[in-house]
């Protein structure tokens, strides 16, 4: 395994971290069951491995993920990791905050989290409900200074550019971030410099697309033809060749692809000069495809019915455009469940028009999301 210094906090962490949001599991009476038994195998696996950083969250895994992870950690295992996990903002309450830290440190059975993070946040959050008098950030400071949190972080689900602004705000005190990047998705690559340069650590989720990539398709193996063995191979290296990223988080749910994750962290060199700049010659060729439909300029926005028009887009070019279907399909069945989703789906669409009046594609907007939610709902 490879490892690098993690910003300013100084830790040598795995390039490589195990994101538990995708523990292992099965079906049972139509519904999933998580298989603690496996999970716990998969995360010893993973320290076996090298890898050091492990991400969970409250919610993840029908809320078993703490739990699971904090079984794994027994028997001396605990201190020779560190643990990241996410304190949801529902209200800027810093009593509140506390007792959801608190409930994490029980699930997880242990005294302090290395990397605390403020959940999905956007900066308006962190404006008005994170940093003000005695909410969570200040409370965080304080639950820092006593060393239960040893690394004040935030994860990032919000427009390109404010990542940076809330770190101006955080005034030095946040360690670390966690956001979205991939080979689709690297709207967030300013602010990771920015981020790097204020030796704040990198870590980025989603690098094999959230599982998105996982699958090949030809889209993704022309990229790199001849050399490429898996799309996992292409997306991580994609990632590890950003200098100013430290970790890929990755979720996995078998040994199997753990091993081949740990493998590509370990042994792949970074992309070329050449590689990289084929790879993003390709990039804007499907982005000008996918611009083709729609820019996610935003013109459109509000919907007045709650529908978020461009993301529902994004979705439907995840499939037109890079041919990743079963992805865009999963992730479809997510609107309006998870966190960063809270919108409407297709579906919900009234036909009023008001959208169509602001497109400045002129984009059949009404037509386009009755497709969309025919193409994606399952
Ligand atoms: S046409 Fe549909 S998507 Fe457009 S503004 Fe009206 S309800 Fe929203
Ligand atoms: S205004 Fe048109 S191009 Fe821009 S995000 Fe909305 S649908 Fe897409």
């Amino acid at each position: 395994m490879r490892y690098v210094t993690y910003g300013k906090t100084g830790l040598e962490v795995s390039r490589l971290g195990l994101g538990c949001m995708r523990l292992p599991s099965y079906e049972k009476n139509g519904k999933t069951v998580f298989d603690e038994e496996k999970s716990i195998a998969l995360i010893h696996r993973a320290m076996d491995l090298g890898v050091n950083y492990f991400d969970t969250a409250p919610g993840y895994c029908d809320t078993l993920s703490e739990i699971i992870v904090g079984k794994a950690l027994k028997g001396g295992r605990r201190e020779k990791i560190f643990l990241s996990t996410k304190n949801p903002i529902e209200n800027d309450s810093g009593d509140d905050y506390e007792k959801r830290l608190e409930t994490s440190l029980k699930k997880l059975d242990t005294g302090y989290i290395d990397f605390y993070h403020f959940w999905g946040i956007t900066l308006d959050a962190f404006i008005n409900k994170i940093n003000i008098p005695d909410g969570p950030f200040s409370r965080a400071k304080k639950l820092k200074a006593q060393g239960v949190i040893r690394h004040i972080s935030f994860s990032f689900h919000d427009a390109p550019g404010n990542m940076a602004e809330i770190i101006r705000r955080g005034e030095g005190e946040i360690s670390s971030l966690l956001c979205q990047y991939n080979l689709l998705d690297h709207s967030n690559s300013k602010d990771i410099d920015f981020a790097y340069g204020e030796g704040l650590g990198v870590a980025v989720m989603g690098p094999v697309g959230g599982g998105r990539l996982g699958a090949p398709t030809k889209v993704i193996q022309d990229l790199l033809p001849g050399k490429l063995h898996s799309s996992a191979e292409v997306a991580l290296r994609y990632v590890f060749s950003n200098p100013h990223i430290h970790i890929a988080l990755s979720g996995m749910s078998s040994i199997e692809q753990l091993e081949e994750n740990a493998a590509i962290a370990d042994n792949t060199a970074p992309l070329t000069p050449d590689e990289q700049e084929r790879i993003l010659g390709m990039m804007k060729e499907n982005e000008r495809l996918a611009g083709l439909y729609c820019t996610g300029c935003k013109y459109c926005m509000p919907c007045p019915q709650g529908l978020n028009i461009p993301e529902l887009f994004t979705l439907m070019n995840y499939h037109r455009v890079y041919q990743i279907t079963e992805f865009a399909k999963k992730t479809y069945a997510q609107i309006g469940k998870v966190p960063w989703m809270m919108y409407k789906n297709a579906a919900a669409c009234v036909e009023c028009g008001v959208c169509e009046d602001k497109c400045p594609q002129k984009l059949p907007i009404r037509k386009q999301l009755k497709e969309t939610h025919k193409t994606l709902v399952v």
